[in-house]
């Protein structure tokens, strides 16, 4: 079997999706339809070329998803897509949303949950989670509201909501660490959006917090203007970390894939899982992302297979679905 065929017919994890950013273009279609100006024209994600043009892709999707009706078209075809990738659990992440006179921010979050539960019937073979996310921009009223309303859902349907992720630019807020303690308190489980720009204070103070993961953990080695002192306590902490390959590349994060994080981390064993973070605005799939690393990193079929087995460990589902989502890609053969 190629490489691609191979990646494709794994059964995969994955860890580190926006919904919004995941939306693809046929979605984006459907959405305008549903709003009734299916006149306008689609941006052609494959000609993407800066990051300017990815981000008014984002605010496309953000536009058009703006009742519940729309957040629920869009969810379930982000988990009918990554279904069709053969990802066989999926955490989704997104920031509740309010649209003045057409959702709450519940109504958001319901549309999404609703979505999830819809799923289970249509596609049994994808087990969907949610994590509610905090955009360090947004301020910290935005933060309290949003958590306060994560520990609510998280009440409700706890076997859904399962945990935090903060994200956003670290340069213009704070990491709202007391929040976060609220949070795994009520038994959340945190993933943070760590070292996308470098700033070692703040490293240190979301190290210190211990996240169960981190996003992308760019600026930390050394070579990748990070330090030695920060590098080696993401290393004692074992703390396993999301990897974003075409995004980071497309972010210009990394200046090429050979430069990538994954390598140092990959190498010095330290736990790691291939993610897709926004599939539809990078025009990616998460057996794209497992491609990348066998082909850049010279990763064989059972490495790949390794790689998608330990992100079992790493998420959030129970230590039942575990064993059950280990098992079907344990019995997964790598050489036929
Ligand atoms: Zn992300």
């Amino acid at each position: 079997m190629d490489l691609r065929s191979f990646c494709e017919a794994l059964p995969k994890i994955e860890l580190h999706a926006h919904l919004n950013g995941s939306v693809s273009p046929q979605t984006l279609k459907k959405l305008q339809k549903l709003k009734g100006n299916d006149d306008e024209s689609i941006p052609d994600i494959e000609m993407f070329t800066s990051l300017k043009e990815c981000f008014q892709m984002f605010n496309l999707v953000h536009s058009l998803t703006d009742t519940p009706e729309a957040v629920f078209l869009a969810t379930c075809d982000v988990i009918q897509e990554f279904h069709d990738d053969n990802v066989i659990y999926l955490e989704l992440r997104s920031t509740p949303r309010s649209v003045k006179g057409q959702m709450t921010k519940e109504e958001y979050i319901e549309a999404i949950i609703k979505a999830i539960e819809t799923c289970k019937f249509k596609t049994p073979g994808i087990l969907v989670k949610l994590l509610i996310s905090v955009n360090r921009k947004d301020g910290s009223a935005n933060a309290e509201e949003n958590i306060k309303l994560a520990i609510k859902c998280h009440g409700e349907h706890p076997m859904t909501i399962v945990g935090i992720d903060l994200s956003g630019d670290p340069t213009e807020g704070e990491a709202y660490i007391k929040l976060l303690q609220d949070c795994r308190d009520v038994g959340l489980k945190i993933a943070a959006h760590c070292a996308e720009v470098p700033n070692e204070e703040e490293v240190i103070d979301i190290l210190n917090f211990k996240p169960d993961r981190l996003g992308h953990c760019t600026n930390i080695h050394p070579n990748l203007k990070g330090t030695e002192k920060i590098y080696k306590m993401l290393l004692d902490s074992r703390i396993p970390v999301e990897l974003c390959l075409t995004s980071n590349m497309k972010c210009k994060t990394v200046a090429s894939i050979t430069e990538h994080q994954f390598a140092y981390f990959y190498t010095e064993k330290h736990p790691v899982c291939i993610s897709t973070d926004d599939k539809g605005v990078f025009n990616t799939s998460l057996s794209a992302e497992f491609q990348l690393a066998g082909k850049h990193f010279g990763l064989d079929n059972e490495e790949l297979k390794d790689l998608s087995l330990s992100a079992v460990e790493y998420s959030f589902a129970t230590n039942e679905e575990k064993c059950k989502l280990s098992e079907k890609i344990r019995l997964f053969s790598c050489s036929k």
